[in-house]
């Protein structure tokens, strides 16, 4: 038997040994390879009579598995099929192939001989799939990065080896539907107290423990397998227990989802349906659901996006080759407020020195307070070492002294919002640092190139723009001055990848690219009310679509009166008349008039009560707005979706038109991370190309143009992608800093 994937040998017991080592890789997943070794080893226990058992292992210190090889996956999604095919006979080759792990595990469980696995370490996806088609399985205790679970869910996908029937048979359909429907990974403790797991041990007794458990237990079957086995907490429909909980599952998947996930949908419905078969009948029922979950365009997306582009981009995929890797011993932070405190606590998490300087000692040490805070949590939550805390905290250093600079690789700048101030920062700073060192705005609004212009090296000047709270938002946002170079760039993604962030890579343009594409759908809200919507359906409806908050209420929490103030700079450069206009009105009425400037004074759109009732929409808003439209049938709710999404998306492409954004991979994680733009569609980007198709959504966008204005229409670039039937990520495809510099 010849495997590339898996060593094997049988002992002196007749105890087969497969171990699983994928071959230049430092984690195991299962490529084509290693599901045809599997096929070639589960053959080989079943007819070779001189084996008498199998235990698997893994030869990862890792651990066991990762899951699924999502590249290989992601580039067989496109594939076409065989031509000269007919419909019927397609549709058997896409069974067979999505069968073809599963039948296997089948095979293996059932080929009469006694299987058990060692989990050393992770076990995630298909790899715990792999596992709970053992009879037995032996977990390290020893090992704290161990992880198991079935996170296909979250990338869009549903476990498709057997985990959506063997787990809810092995624990219940209670304990089960939650594991599978929210990814959620367990230790292994939790799978021993679950039953997931036999058996814990250290990882090196692992092995041995399977052969014992193997060599005593020549009759092994699945419980399934037995006779009389019943599903533990009963069968779904037979069952009050189990039946309220697909039932409660279901109405709380549509609460959370509003039906806009597939996978979440179809992972009910197999659940359901398989318990209620016997197991082989279940795996049948679980491909086909898998096959139709994995040829859906949201699968497609959020694989591309959510694992692939993300694991990219957060190695450094967009950093310009040619440059050393630049070390950070010490950063200094300016400004110890909101931003710059949680900055100042991510670097130190990472083990750099920092400088935390603001204009009063005072200030400083309540810039410091805010890491105080977030140290004292973790320990008490146990997620840090009392040690570990304070070492955190003694890397970050509070002063009112501009000197302290002195030797700071890089400097971020996050002082007020205002030009003159940051001009002067720029200066100070400089003059205590070297030719090498990076200096940094944290600024959201003000062009790079032109806070570049206080600065001696402006070719070492960049934007590296965080979002709130910092140290809970994943994504950085790097911003190229006219004048940056490359070799600043490379600095800025070293840096931001050593305090484990995502960076995207910008060119200048005011708002950049977050601020200005997330802008639009706030600005859409607005113009619903001015519509006439009632503000309730306007808000139901944007978080439908999949964006985390409604329009209404993300405007209170940014601040209404920094809504209005950028409204007014906006129409000013556009050369528009705010004032006459009926958003810029309706704005100027809820702040200046009102006094609802938002979440912060407790007024906004919404009211907020201090004494924690839920907050609730301000009834008076009606008075202002004319109400037309205060029914929301399905045809309403679908234009009022497409206005938000499209609208969004539509910004994005005059984003590319103009350079702003180079990269479509920057263009979705950007929008899914900075402003939760429907994560379902893999980003704005991955909307136009896989939820539409490039002609279908310029079709809709010039609809939309027709019905509501201007703000919908595409621009040359879209039409002519349209045209040529190239999606963003034909035109705008993975390729790193050349694009961008020549941008
Ligand atoms: P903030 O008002 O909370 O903090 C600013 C800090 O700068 C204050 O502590 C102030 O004392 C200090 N400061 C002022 N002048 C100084 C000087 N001469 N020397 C040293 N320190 C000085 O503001 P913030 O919300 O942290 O914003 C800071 C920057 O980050 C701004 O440019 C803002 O646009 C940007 N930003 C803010 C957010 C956000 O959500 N708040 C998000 C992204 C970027």
């Amino acid at each position: 038997m010849k495997l590339e994937t898996f060593s094997f040998d049988i002992d002196g017991d007749g105890i087969a040994h497969a171990v699983f080592d994928v071959p230049r890789r430092s984690m195991n997943t299962l490529t084509g390879k290693a599901v045809a070794d599997i096929i070639a080893i589960t053959k080989e226990v079943a007819e070779n009579d001189k084996i008498t058992g199998l235990v698997i292992s893994s030869g990862k210190p890792s651990g066991f598995c990762a899951g699924a090889d999502l590249g290989e996956m992601g580039q067989a999604a496109g594939g076409k099929p065989a031509a000269k095919m007919s419909e019927a006979e397609r549709k058997q080759a896409q069974f067979d192939r999505g069968f073809s792990l599963n039948k296997t595990l089948r095979e293996l469980e059932t080929c009469g001989k006694p299987i058990a696995v060692a989990l050393n370490g992770l076990a995630l996806g298909g790899g715990l799939e792999v596992a709970l088609a053992g009879h037995y399985r032996v977990a390290a205790n020893d090992n704290p990065k161990l992880q198991f679970g079935l996170p296909e869910a979250k990338i869009g996908l549903l476990p498709g080896a057997g985990g959506t029937q063997r787990l809810p048979r092995l624990i219940g359909v209670q304990a089960a539907l939650p594991l599978i429907l929210q990814g959620k990974s367990f230790r292994a403790e939790e799978a021993l107290g679950m039953g997931v797991v036999n058996e814990l041990a250290p990882s090196s007794d692992t092995v041995q423990k399977c052969k014992d458990w193997v060599k005593a237990n020549p009759n092994a079957k699945a419980p399934w397998d037995e006779k009389g086995f019943k599903m533990p907490g009963g069968v779904v429909h037979r069952s009050p227990g189990a039946g309220q909980v697909a039932t409660m599952s279901n109405a709380m998947l549509h609460a959370k989802t509003y039906g806009n996930y597939p996978a979440q949908k179809n992972i009910l419905s197999c659940v359901y349906e398989g318990s209620q078969l016997p197991i082989d009948a279940a795996l049948r029922v679980e491909t086909r659901y898998f096959i139709n979950t994995q040829a859906r365009p949201e699968a497609k997306a959020m694989i591309r996006s959510l694992f692939l582009s993300t694991q990219a981009l957060s190695k450094g995929a967009s950093r310009p080759a040619g440059f050393d890797k630049y070390q950070l011993n010490k950063v200094a932070v300016i400004g110890a407020g909101l931003m710059g405190a949680g900055i100042a606590y991510e670097q130190a998490r990472a083990g750099i020195e920092t400088v935390l300087v603001d204009i009063s000692m005072e200030n400083a040490e309540k810039g410091k307070d805010y890491s105080r805070k977030l140290v004292e949590k973790a320990v008490k939550r146990g997620k840090l070492t009392e040690n570990k805390g304070e070492a955190l905290l003694a890397r970050i250093t509070p002063s009112d002294n501009y000197d302290d600079f002195k030797g700071a690789d890089l400097v971020v700048e996050a002082v007020f919002e205002n030009p003159e101030l940051k001009a002067k920062i720029t200066n100070m700073a400089e003059a205590q640092l070297s030719d090498m060192a990076v200096m940094g705005s944290n600024t959201s609004t003000l062009p790079i190139t032109g806070l570049a212009e206080a600065s001696v090296r402006p070719e070492n000047f960049i934007g590296i723009h965080f979002f709130s709270p910092v140290e809970r938002m994943g994504l950085v946002e790097i911003i190229m001055g006219d004048k940056t170079t490359q070799g600043t760039l490379a600095k800025a993604i070293d840096y931001v990848l050593k305090i484990r962030k995502t960076p995207i890579v910008v060119n200048d343009f005011r708002g950049f690219y977050t601020s200005r594409c997330f802008g639009t759908y706030t600005q859409e809200g607005m113009q619903m009310l001015a519509d006439g919507i009632k503000p309730a359906i306007i808000e139901n409806v944007g978080r439908q679509s999949g964006m985390p908050m409604g329009p209404l209420e993300v405007s209170d929490s940014v601040g209404l009166d920094t809504a209005l103030k950028i409204g007014r700079q906006m129409a000013q450069a556009a050369g528009i008349d705010y004032t006459g206009n009926e958003i810029g009105q309706m704005m100027a009425w809820l702040v200046e008039d009102e006094g609802r400037v938002g979440r912060k004074a407790g007024k906004g759109f919404y009211d907020y009560d201090e004494k924690n009732k839920p907050k609730r929409l301000w009834p008076d808003l009606n008075k202002k707005i004319d109400v037309t439209v205060d029914e929301c049938p399905p045809e309403m709710k679908k234009e009022l979706t497409n206005r938000f999404l499209v609208r969004q998306a539509i910004e994005v492409s005059r984003c590319f038109e103009e350079g702003v954004i180079t990269d479509a991979r920057d263009a979705d994680i950007g929008s899914i991370l900075a402003w939760g733009f429907a994560p379902y569609t893999g980003g704005c980007a991955s909307y136009v190309d896989l939820i539409w198709g490039i002609k279908e959504f310029v079709a809709e966008a010039d609809r939309l143009a027709e019905k509501y204005g201007e703000r919908f229409k595409p621009g040359k670039m879209l039409r002519d992608m349209a045209a040529k039937g190239e999606g963003f990520y034909d035109r705008f495809p993975p390729a790193g800093s050349a694009v961008k510099a020549a941008a």
